[in-house]
Order: C-alpha cells, then sequence, then structure tokens
C-alpha cells in the first residue's frame, strides 16, 4: 500500500541551484517526491491532509565535504597539542560529539580529510550511534617524509608513493595526498615547494582508479596545485593562491575546488598572533585573495564544492558550515548556489547514492528552516525540523542540538 503525504512549504530550494521556488506542494509517496507543483493547483487535495510548512524554507540535507573528525575547533595550545598523541580510546567520545553537531546542523553527510591513526575509519567501522548520517573518509593522509602532514596522515618512506599506496590495505572511500604546506601567516603569498612529482601524482591517479578511488588533494599555491589538476586529481582542496590559469583548467577539466575560506577568517579570529609570531595584516590579505578567487572560480564555472575544515582552529563542527556560506555570500553566490555546492556538487564529487537534490523521484529527505530565505544561512544553526525520506527524523527529536 503506498504511503501518501503532501507538505505545502513557503520557500524551496532544491539544490540544483535553481532560484528559490515559492509556495510549493509536495507530493511525497513511500518517502520519495512524487510531485513537486505550485501550491495554487492544490485542487482535489484535502486541507485536513497537507502538512503546513508554508512559513519555512526547504532545504537539501547538506555535505561537508572536508572535515577531521578528531580535531576539536579549540585555540588552547595544551587540547591541540594532545591532538597529537591522544590514542583512539579518547578520540572515540569526541568524534562522536563532533557528528553529533554536524547532524544538528543539518550536515547529514561528511568527508573527513584524514588523520593520523584512521581513527574516523575506526569509529565508522563500529558504528551504530549516527544512523541518519553517511561518513565517507580519506583514512590517513599521505605527505612526504618532514613535510607538513603528519597530522592527518603518514609518509610512504622507502617504497615510493605509488607502491606504498598500492599496498595499502585500508579501507578508505578516497585517496587524500598532501601536496604543499600550509599558508604562511607572516609572508603573503608564499609558496611551498610541490611534495611530490608530477610523474609520482599522475601513476598515483592510475592506481587509484584501480582501486575505485577518487584522489582529494591538500594543495596550496601556483605549482602545487598545476600538478594535481594536470595529473587528474579529482578535488584540490584549500587552493590558495593557485592563481587565475589553474582555475581555468579546473574549470576546463571538471575538477572540484573546496577552498575552505573560512578557515584563514577562523585564524584571524581565534590566533593570538603575537604568540604565533603571525601577522594579522597578511592572515586579512590571505582572506580577501581568497575570496577573490572564489568569485572568479564562479565566473569561470569551476565547480565548487563546499567543505569547512572543521577541526582546523577555531573551525566548529557545524557551525563552520553557516561561516563558510556566509564567506561564498560575499565571493558573489547565490543562497541557491551556495546550497548546490552544499549539496549536489558534495553529493557528485563523494559519490553518493542520488545526487542530494530535492527534485521529482529523490529520497524526501531535508532540512526545514523556519521563515524565507533571507534567514539563510544563519537559521543552519536552529532548524526547525529534519525530515528523513518523508518523515520527521526520530533521531533529530531525540537528539536536539545541545553543547555538552
Ligand atoms: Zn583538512
Amino acid at each position: 500500500m503506498n504511503n501518501t503525504s503532501y507538505i505545502h512549504v513557503g520557500w524551496l530550494v532544491d539544490g540544483t541551484g535553481r532560484p528559490v521556488q515559492k509556495k510549493v506542494l509536495l507530493k511525497i509517496v513511500d518517502g520519495r517526491f512524487a510531485s513537486i507543483e505550485p501550491f495554487s493547483q492544490a485542487l482535489g487535495v484535502d486541507p485536513s491532509a497537507v502538512i503546513d510548512l508554508s512559513h519555512c524554507t526547504l532545504v537539501p540535507p547538506l555535505v561537508d565535504s572536508h572535515v577531521h573528525l578528531f580535531m576539536s575547533a579549540a585555540s588552547d595550545s595544551r587540547i591541540r597539542k594532545n591532538q597529537l598523541v591522544a590514542g583512539y580510546e579518547e578520540l572515540r567520545s569526541v568524534i562522536a560529539q563532533h557528528l553529533h553537531y554536524l547532524f544538528t546542523h543539518g550536515v547529514l553527510t561528511v568527508r573527513d580529510g584524514g588523520d593520523r591513526g584512521g581513527f574516523a575509519l575506526k569509529y565508522r567501522s563500529e558504528q551504530g550511534s549516527h544512523p541518519e548520517m553517511v561518513i565517507k573518509t580519506a583514512g590517513r593522509a599521505w605527505h612526504s617524509e618532514g613535510r607538513y602532514g603528519g597530522l592527518i596522515g603518514r609518509y610512504p618512506g622507502t617504497r615510493g608513493i605509488v607502491k606504498a599506496y598500492e599496498e595499502d590495505s585500508e579501507q578508505s572511500d578516497c585517496l587524500k595526498l598532501v601536496m604543499s604546506g600550509l599558508n604562511s601567516l607572516k609572508q603573503y603569498g608564499k609558496e611551498t615547494a610541490p611534495q611530490f612529482t608530477a610523474e609520482e601524482v599522475a601513476n598515483l591517479v592510475k592506481a587509484a582508479a584501480r582501486k575505485g578511488q577518487k584522489v582529494m588533494v591538500h594543495a596550496n599555491g601556483q605549482v602545487p596545485v598545476r600538478i594535481a589538476v594536470d595529473a587528474g586529481c579529482h578535488s584540490i582542496e584549500h587552493g590558495f593562491f593557485m592563481g587565475r590559469e589553474n582555475l581555468q583548467r579546473m574549470a576546463d577539466k571538471g575538477t572540484s575546488w573546496v577552498p575552505t575560506v573560512y578557515t584563514m577568517k577562523a585564524y584571524a579570529e581565534n590566533l593570538n598572533p603575537a604568540q604565533e609570531g603571525a601577522d594579522l595584516q597578511v592572515i586579512e590579505k590571505n582572506v580577501h585573495h581568497q575570496l577573490k578567487q572564489l568569485q572568479t572560480a564562479r565566473e569561470l564555472g569551476v565547480e565548487v564544492v563546499l567543505g569547512t575544515d572543521a577541526g582546523s582552529l577555531g573551525v566548529l563542527h557545524g557551525e563552520s558550515m553557516v561561516e563558510e556560506m556566509k564567506l561564498f555570500r560575499k565571493a558573489g553566490f547565490s543562497i541557491a548556489e551556495i546550497i548546490r555546492c552544499a549539496s549536489l556538487n558534495g553529493s557528485k564529487l563523494l559519490g553518493l547514492e542520488g545526487d542530494g537534490t530535492l527534485t521529482v523521484g529523490s529520497r524526501a529527505t531535508f532540512l526545514v528552516s523556519r521563515g524565507a530565505p533571507s534567514q539563510l544561512p544563519r537559521k543552519l544553526s536552529y532548524l526547525e525540523d529534519i525530515y528523513t525520506d518523508g518523515s520527521p527524523s526520530e533521531f533529530y527529536r531525540k537528539n536536539p542540538f545541545k553543547y555538552t
């Protein structure tokens, strides 16, 4: 027997990037959208059978395509240092808490960008406490010996990166490669040398294809990004100071970009520059430059994907989605375009089932935000409800947002 319901929604942001639709009647049959029509055409539908969300905006479930579940956003240096040595037993509850924050902000899918102990992988294998979420993870990232990346991964040793990866049996969902260092907070636009050669990266992409994995690449600066894009890597993470030429290449090749702009703004907000030997003006110029790049990416048609790097200093799991979206607004993206970056584009990059949009035939899993779309992205921190497969999520009702 069919299980049919109707919902009248004030505004629908469907995740495809098309303009917001107003006053819509959704027909849901067996947990999927059977029709999406203007409400004015709701002829013959018994009004008492219609769920009234006419004061609300519906948004697809969000995808945060770059988090580090084991790391908290703490700026306390003792806590950050402990993250370098803490074991899984200690981090398990930290990961669970972060997933809870993400879920209550409507982030139903995350991609973990790596940790030094394969903690996210281990957590997922024991999962059970987050039945309504999808966790994708890169496992342990790869960096070259003596270079940045120890916190989120390992180095290949004498075997070389390709052989080491081929022999690795970790059950990760993608390969995370660390191609450059971090951005300088003292010297504007300073580029670091690539960690791997063009030949190594090209062979690695082929090896990853044989394992059915995509390659996500931490890369800042022109040369590290160019090598990754030319080799056919699937997403550039961060991409600060990559330059217009790389953005054009990415638009041509369909390479995704996860710009993590807020990571830099969070430094400005949370770092004590004197203590850390950083220059606040340089940090602010870095933010500005990345916003310019984001604007260019939009103009060139680069596939931009929203990811926050939550767990980086000051970048909170959950809330940072809203902060990143605000910066996308600054770079000229409409709210419909931003939501697309955080749903459809993320779903494609992560290879999720379904395309993440609220369209006919797709799962009726969505977020309910009180008020008009002008309340977005702010209201994503105060969701009215989450529906899964056509019904209010029991899990969300039992686990409303709270800090512990
Ligand atoms: Zn990261």
